[in-house]
C-alpha cells in the first residue's frame, strides 16, 4: 500500500466526515493541496463552509447526548483500542501522506506517527478511570464529585505535525467521553480526512469524530470558534491565532487550551558531555525542517567550549542530507509552504543585518534535485546576542543560534530573557548544577541531558506565551472534563430562615 501511494501523482478526497458519513461541501468547496517538495498542487480536497460546520456540530452534540455519552467508559476504552490498532497498521501509509502533503522527512514521519498508537492506547486505558472523590465535612451532608466530558472539542490543529496535534487532542477528548470536530490546516489537510477513514473503520458511534477541513480566519475555523454549539478548543497554532480565538471565543464563553510557539533554551555547559549534547543540540536545530515548536533554537554555550561547539555545528550542517522527503536517506526534506520558506529566509537576512556570524547554510535550495521545492540549508549563526530578533523571535526554519555565555547565573537569565516558556534542555555533569539550573528555568518542559524527549504520558505545554494548560500526560484530561460537585444531606431537614 505504501509503495502504491508514493506512485501515485495526485489524490482526491471529495468529502467531509460528518456524522459517520462521508458528504460532499454543503457551502465550502475544493482546495489544492501543495507537495512542498515540489511546489505542485498534489491533493484535491474538500473544504467545510458554515452550513458543513453547523451539520459537524450538530452530530458532534447528537453523538454527545446519545450512544457516546450513555456508553460505559469501558465500552469507550475497547473502540478506542481497536481505532489504535487500525491506526498502527495504516502508520506507513499516513507517513507517506503526511510526507507528502508537510514535507517533512518520511523517516521522521514515521518514527513519530508509528508512536501515536501507543499513545491512542495509553489514553484508552483511562476512559473508565474519571473517578471524582468525596469530601470529608461531617455527617450531616455526604459530599461527592464526579468528572463529567465538557461537551463538543473543536480540535483546530496546525500545518507542521497534522497528525500529532490531532493525536493530542483526540486522545484526551475521546478518553474523556467528549466528542470532537477537527479542524486541520489549510495547507496540510490530507491525513486529518485519512484519521476520518480509520474512526470510521474503528467502529466509533455517528458524530463521534468529525473532520473538516477549512479556512481559519473567516472560514470554518473562525466559525467553529464562534459556534454556541462548540463547548472548548483545543488549538495548536501561532499566538496572534490564539489572541483572535480568545477574542471571539469570550462571546461563548467557551474553554481553552492553547499550544502555541517557543524559542526554547538549549544550554551547553562546559563540564556537559560535549558530544551527546551536540548530537541534541544540533539534531533539536534542524528536526522536521526547524517546523517544531519545542526547538532548541537557541544554544547557549559556555565559553571554554564555544569554539568546538560552533566549529562542530559547522561542520555537522555539511552532514545534514537534504533532500526529497520520500527518500529514506533524506534527514531534512523542505519546508511546509511558500510562506514559512520566505519567513525563514527573511530571518536569515535580519540575522546577517544584526550583526550575527552566519557560521553555516544560510540559502535556499533549487534547482537540480531540489526543483522548485521549498528547500533550505541547515543554518547556523554564531555570536548571536539575546537582543537580537533571531534570538527572540520564532522563526520556525532550521536556523539554530549560537549565544556564548560565562556564568550559570547568566545562562539562567538568558534562558528566561523570552516571551514565551514552552521547553529548555541543559546539559551538564554536574547534578547540583542540573537541580538548580532546571528549578530556575521558566518552561513547561525542562530535559536533562537529553532533549525533545515527548511522550504521551509526559504533560506538555507552555509557561507564558507558550500556551495556557497541558497535552498529554494525566494531567491533559482535565481540559477535557468539567468537575460536578453534589452535596446530599444525610438528614433532609433544612431550616425555615424567615420563621422568626
Ligand atoms: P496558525 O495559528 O496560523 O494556524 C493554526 C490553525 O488555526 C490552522 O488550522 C488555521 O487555519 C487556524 N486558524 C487560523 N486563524 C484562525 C481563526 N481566526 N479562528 C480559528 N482558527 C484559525 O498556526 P500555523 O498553522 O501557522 O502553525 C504554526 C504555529 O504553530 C507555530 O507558530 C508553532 O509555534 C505553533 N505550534 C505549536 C506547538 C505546540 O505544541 N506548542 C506545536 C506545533 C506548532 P488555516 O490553516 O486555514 O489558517
Amino acid at each position: 500500500m505504501t509503495v502504491a501511494l508514493r506512485s501515485i501523482e495526485r489524490v482526491r478526497y471529495e468529502n467531509l466526515f460528518i456524522g459517520g458519513a462521508w458528504v460532499a461541501p454543503e457551502d465550502g468547496g475544493m482546495i489544492e493541496s501543495i507537495e512542498p517538495a515540489t511546489g505542485q498542487p498534489w491533493a484535491t480536497v474538500a473544504y467545510g463552509g458554515r452550513r458543513d460546520i453547523d451539520k459537524a456540530v450538530a452530530a458532534a452534540r447528537t453523538a454527545l447526548e446519545g450512544p457516546w455519552g450513555r456508553m460505559p467508559g469501558h465500552e469507550r476504552a475497547a473502540i478506542m483500542r481497536r481505532f489504535a490498532d487500525l491506526y498502527r497498521d495504516r502508520a506507513g501509509d499516513l507517513a507517506v501522506l503526511e510526507t507528502r502533503d508537510s514535507g517533512r522527512a518520511l523517516r521522521e514521519a514515521r518514527a513519530d506517527i508509528s508512536g501515536h498508537t501507543h499513545g491512542y492506547h495509553w489514553w484508552a486505558s483511562l476512559a473508565d478511570k474519571g473517578a471524582g472523590r468525596t469530601i470529608p465535612f461531617d455527617d450531616s451532608v455526604h459530599i461527592f464529585t464526579s468528572r463529567v466530558p465538557v461537551g463538543v472539542v473543536a480540535a483546530i490543529t496546525p500545518w507542521n505535525v497534522p497528525l500529532m496535534a490531532a493525536a493530542w487532542k483526540l486522545g484526551p477528548a475521546l478518553a474523556a467521553g467528549c466528542t470532537v470536530v477537527l479542524k486541520p490546516a489549510e495547507q496540510t489537510p490530507v491525513t486529518s480526512l485519512e484519521l476520518g477513514r480509520i474512526i470510521e473503520q474503528a467502529g466509533f458511534p455517528p458524530g463521534v469524530v468529525n473532520v473538516v477541513p477549512g479556512f481559519g480566519k473567516d472560514g470554518a475555523g473562525e466559525y467553529l470558534v464562534a459556534h454556541p454549539g462548540v463547548d472548548k478548543i483545543a488549538f495548536t497554532g501561532e499566538g496572534s491565532t490564539a489572541k483572535a480565538i480568545l477574542r471571539t471565543g469570550a462571546e461563548t464563553m467557551k474553554r481553552f487550551t492553547f499550544e502555541l510557539g517557543g524559542k526554547s533554551p538549549h544550554i551547553i555547559f562546559a563540564d556537559a558531555d560535549i558530544e551527546q549534547a551536540l548530537n541534541a543540540a544540533t539534531n533539536s536545530a534542524w528536526t522536521l525542517c526547524g517546523q517544531s515548536c519545542a526547538l532548541g533554537s537557541r544554544v547557549l554555550v559556555q565559553r571554554p567550549v564555544y569554539n568546538r561547539v560552533l566549529e562542530a555545528f559547522r561542520e555537522r550542517a555539511k552532514q545534514v542530507r537534504v533532500g526529497q522527503p520520500l527518500d529514506e536517506a533524506t534527514h531534512m526534506g523542505p519546508q511546509a509552504h511558500e510562506e514559512q520558506l520566505a519567513k525563514t529566509l527573511s530571518y536569515i537576512d535580519i540575522g546577517k543585518g544584526e550583526g550575527a556570524e552566519l557560521v553555516a547554510g544560510g540559502e535556499r535550495l533549487s534547482g537540480g534535485a531540489y526543483g522548485n521545492g521549498y528547500f533550505v540549508q541547515p543554518t547556523v549563526f554564531g555570536g548571536v546576542t539575546n537582543a537580537m530578533r533571531i534570538a527572540r523571535e520564532e522563526i520556525f526554519g532550521p536556523v539554530a543560534a549560537l549565544i556564548p555565555f560565562d556564568e550559570e547565573e547568566e545562562a539562567v537569565s538568558i534562558a528566561n530573557d523570552t516571551t514565551y516558556g514552552l521547553t529548555a534542555g541543559l546539559w551538564t555533569q554536574d547534578i547540583g548544577r542540573a537541580h538548580r539550573v532546571s528549578a530556575k528555568i521558566k518552561a513547561g518542559m525542562v530535559w536533562v541531558n537529553t532533549y525533545r524527549f515527548i511522550r504521551w504520558s509526559t504533560p506538555y505545554g507552555g509557561f507564558k506565551a507558550s500556551g495556557w494548560g497541558r497535552e498529554n500526560g494525566i494531567e491533559a484530561l482535565d481540559a477535557y472534563l468539567d468537575t460536578r460537585t453534589t452535596v446530599m444531606s444525610t438528614t433532609g431537614r433544612f431550616p425555615d430562615a424567615y420563621a422568626n
